[in-house]
Formats: C-alpha cells, sequence, structure tokens
C-alpha cells in the first residue's frame, strides 16, 4: 500500500530518493551463467558478484547509502582509543533505542557471541519467535538449546496475519514452566523475522511478551538487525501505533527489551553492529569480551569511517521516506508476482520477496532441496541471484538424517534503494516463465558437506541432466535474448 495516492496508476512505490552515482552490471548469455553456477557448486554464495546481474543474495552490507552518510564517512575521527565518531555514534544509538551503555560489535553474529558467552550455560533453552542461523549456531556452541514459539500461522506461507512474527504467548510460558525459568537465560525477539519471510512483530506482542518475563524474572533480548522494516509495518498495519511516529515506537519496542542488539549492515545501511543494555552490571561482565573478539571498546572491530555511517544512518532510520522503499517494492514485486499465479510467501514481509519452493517445486524431494534447487535454477534463467532458506539452511538431525525445514523459502533480497521497477519486473518475468516451465527443474545432493552452516560454503551436483534440459528450453523460447 503506497502512502503517496495516484490518478490512473493503481499502487506505484515511490522512490523518495535520486541516483546520484550508478555501478554498471553484467548480465551473462545463459550458456555462461550455466558455467558460472556449476562452478559455484550450485550455491549461490559462491557465485562471483561479477557474474550476477541482480545480487538478490541479502540486504546485509547491500543497501545504498546516503549522501549525508558519505560525507560523514569523510570527517571520520581516526583514532584506536576515545575517537569522537565513537561518542557520535554511541549518542546516536542512545536516541534511536533510549538506552544508557553501547558496546561496539563487527557486525551482529559478532554480537550474538558476546552474548552467548555471557549468558547462555550448558543445558539452557532460549525461548524465541524464530531462530536466524548465526544466533542457533552461538547458543549452540554455548551448550544451550533454541525453542521456537511462534504463532501457527507464522509458517502458513499464505496467509493474512499481519504480524506473523509474534510470539505465541501461551507456548511461550508453557516452556518456561517446563523447563524451569532458572534453565531460560533469555527470552528472544527477532524483529522483521528474517528466516519466515521478513515477517514482523507487532508492538503489543513484545509488550505482552515483556510481562511474561517479567513474571518470571527473565530478561527479554531484542534482535533489532530488522527493526527499520518492522517499524513500517508496526505504523502501517498496527492500530496503536497509527498516530506515533517511527521514532516513538522504536523507543517503545526498546523500552520492553533488557538487552537490544543489532547488526548495523542492516540497522543503519553500513556495516559494524553492537549490544545496547541499561544493566550496568551486565554491561561491565561483557565489556571484558569486546577487546578479545571485536576490538578496544571505542570501536569494536569498526572502522571509524563505518562508524560515522552507521550513526546517521541511525538518525536516517526513523523517516519514513527511508524506510518504506523496502517493504512497498516489496508489495509491489508480489502483487506481480500473484498476479503470474508464483507462488510465494503473504502477506509480503520486509528485507526481501520469499517464494514458497516447497509449492513451486513440489516434485522435487524434500532430501533434494527444494529451495536449492530453485534458487539455482532462477540464477540461470536471469542472472539474479537470491539465498536458499530451507532445508539447507538448517543443520542435521543428530542421527545424520535431514532435519526438513518448516518452510522451504527462497529469498529474493531487494537492497534498499538499490534496485528499479524494471528491474524488479525483469526478475518477475523470468519467475513466471520459470514457473511454467517447472516441471524442467530437478534436485541437487552435496558434494562437499561442511559440518556446521554448511549453506554458507557447501558445494552440490544436479541430481540428473536437469540443468542443460533447461537451458534449451530457455533458448528455444527466447531465442538468443540474454
Ligand atoms: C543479519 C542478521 C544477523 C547477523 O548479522 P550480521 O551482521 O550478518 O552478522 C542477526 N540477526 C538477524 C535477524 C539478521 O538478519
Amino acid at each position: 500500500m503506497s502512502r503517496i495516492k495516484f490518478f490512473k496508476e493503481k499502487n506505484l512505490p515511490l522512490e523518495m530518493h535520486k541516483v546520484r552515482i550508478v555501478q554498471k552490471l553484467n548480465l551473462l548469455p545463459i550458456d555462461e551463467r550455466l558455467k558460472a553456477i556449476q562452478e559455484a557448486g550450485n550455491n549461490t554464495f559462491l557465485l562471483r558478484n561479477s557474474d550476477v546481474y541482480l545480487d538478490m543474495l541479502t540486504d546485509s552490507g547491500t543497501n545504498a547509502m546516503s549522501d549525508r552518510q558519505l560525507g560523514a564517512m569523510m570527517i571520520a575521527d581516526d583514532s584506536y582509543a576515545g575517537s569522537a565518531t565513537f561518542y557520535r555514534l554511541e549518542e546516536a544509538v542512545q536516541k534511536f533505542f533510549g538506552k544508557k551503555y553501547f558496546l561496539p560489535a563487527h557486525q551482529g553474529r559478532a554480537c550474538e557471541n558476546i552474548l552467548a558467552k555471557t549468558l547462555v550455560k550448558p543445558g539452557d533453552v532460549v525461548p524465541m519467535n524464530y531462530h536466524f542461523t548465526t544466533t542457533k549456531t552461538h547458543i549452540v556452541l554455548a551448550g544451550g538449546r533454541v525453542e521456537e514459539i511462534f504463532k501457527d500461522e507464522a509458517i502458513e506461507t499464505t496467509s493474512s496475519e499481519p504480524f506473523k512474527g509474534d510470539i505465541d504467548l501461551v507456548k511461550l510460558e508453557k516452556l518456561i514452566n517446563e523447563v524451569g525459568p532458572e534453565h531460560v537465560p533469555f527470552v528472544r525477539i527477532e524483529m522483521g523475522t528474517n528466516l519466515i519471510g521478513g515477517q514482523p512483530v507487532s508492538l503489543g506482542n513484545v509488550q505482552d511478551t515483556k510481562a511474561i518475563c517479567k513474571k518470571y524474572n527473565i530478561p527479554l533480548m531484542i534482535d533489532a538487525s530488522l527493526i527499520t522494516d518492522n517499524l513500517y509495518f508496526n505504523k502501517i498495519r498496527e492500530e496503536k501505533c497509527a498516530d506515533m511516529t517511527i521514532a516513538e515506537i522504536a523507543l517503545e519496542i526498546s523500552k520492553c527489551a533488557d538487552i537490544v542488539y543489532f547488526s548495523a549492515r542492516k540497522l543503519g545501511s553500513a556495516k559494524g553492529g553492537g549490544i545496547v543494555i541499561d544493566d550496568k552490571a551486565l554491561y561491565d561482565k561483557m565489556k571484558v569480551l569486546i577487546p578479545v573478539y571485536e576490538g578496544f571498546l571505542t570501536y569494536g572491530g569498526m572502522s571509524t569511517r563505518e562508524m560515522e555511517a552507521v550513526a546517521v544512518g541511525l538518525e536516517e532510520a526513523v523517516d519514513m521516506d527511508m524506510i518504506s522503499h523496502g517493504p512497498e517494492f516489496i508489495e509491489e514485486f508480489a502483487r506481480i508476482l500473484t498476479e503470474y499465479n508464483v507462488p510465494i510467501v503473504t502477506p509480503p514481509g520486509g528485507l526481501g520477496l520469499h517464494l514458497n519452493a516447497r509449492e513451486f517445486v513440489g516434485h522435487i524431494k524434500g532430501e533434494e532441496y527444494q529451495a536449492a534447487s530453485l534458487v539455482a535454477a532462477i540464477y540461470l534463467v536471469s542472472g539474479a541471484r537470491g539465498m536458499e532458506r530451507g532445508t539447507l539452511s538448517e543443520e542435521k538431525n543428530p542421527d545424520g538424517s535431514e532435519h526438513i525445514a518448516s518452510c522451504e523459502l527462497v529469498r529474493l533480497a531487494l537492497p534498499r534503494r538499490v534496485f528499479t521497477l524494471s528491474q524488479v519486473r525483469f526478475i518477475a518475468d523470468r519467475l513466471a516463465w520459470l514457473y511454467e516451465n517447472r516441471e524442467l527443474i530437478g534436485g541437487l545432493r552435496f558434494v562437499e558437506e561442511p559440518s556446521v552452516m554448511r549453506f554458507f560454503i557447501g558445494r552440490l551436483e544436479p541430481t540428473s541432466d536437469w540443468q542443460e534440459k533447461l537451458v534449451a528450453k530457455f533458448k528455444e523460447d527466447f531465442g538468443d535474448s540474454l
């Protein structure tokens, strides 16, 4: 739903910025794309960016920066200790979250490392709306276990539920009683729930979750990496937020949390991260780990230039003109694909468009990685790279069998302010073709399978010659078009 009204246009997502620096892109012929994806072990993480037309892998560190951010980078105070830049960033963080203490870290997962090392003991259980890959890994490495307590609607791919990221409060309380509050080091809410399709959490649910945490004296932790999309949806979809400013909603969410952390590769549209808290004792406990794993306390592994960019990025993150771009483009992308009958996750969320691979390529067995097969096929027919978010992104069961993911998704990320509507229409058009020819897509199997987070660097091969057949059909239909 665009906030701008039109005369003849339906819902045109309108850019509230103009482009002043561009980067030339490459669209390789399909034979070269076939070679590139095979050389990359059918893993889009291993493609070279020069072989990619639309890089829709992630929104992490790939959002477009503003002129104000680039300008700020030029005045960075480059010193190891006590840099003026750090204090500017600290102030911006305090203002955005309304909390006292800020610990810098080089990215989001680095915060998770510090938090898990400080708070999680062997045997602990961490309830959360949904896991994120790196979060879960850090908790498991510290000897803990993750329990997801999402509402049933969360993993229904087709839904009209506006806040699929909400915690199921009944399940939360039941879980706390089952394992005992003393084994729950914190409850974690991930804003803009990444792995179920960038789905938001309501302010009401954050407040209700806090009330339960308070009852059992358990800290509430908020992963604010994707909070900007979430804030947009709070404002647009949640009645109690309609009259609040974006800054007020952010403060209200943060107020419920004992611990907030974020990846500034997303929030702040630059690179870095940090932990924000009010508790001095906990701050002191974590503080000593920053120089060990990240860097001195006034940079935490970030370059001063990036810190300047994050500080300005945080100021811009409360501007509706800035944060509306992603969700509105994604909504338009979703509208076009729905018109073409391509199965997607609804309602559309933030950070990217999510295809329902389980439905798209239902003829492929779960053990042959539906979403991974689809994402390789998408690169072949369009030169766009997405990310597998399904079984391949899961760790195997302890007995070595595949843990079939509850959602089998392909994410096509729309880094903020990066792509144009023509590019969105191009990829939508290729997806429509691919959907009509979906029977040609086959499965994948591992040739090199790392034991942790295999999706990042694992290599796979097709289980048949389906890729050659898909290329042949493409040439039949598109001739020598790229
Ligand atoms: C990206 C992300 C992280 C990890 O952040 P990095 O900066 O990539 O390490 C953590 N949580 C969520 C929700 C994310 O989207």
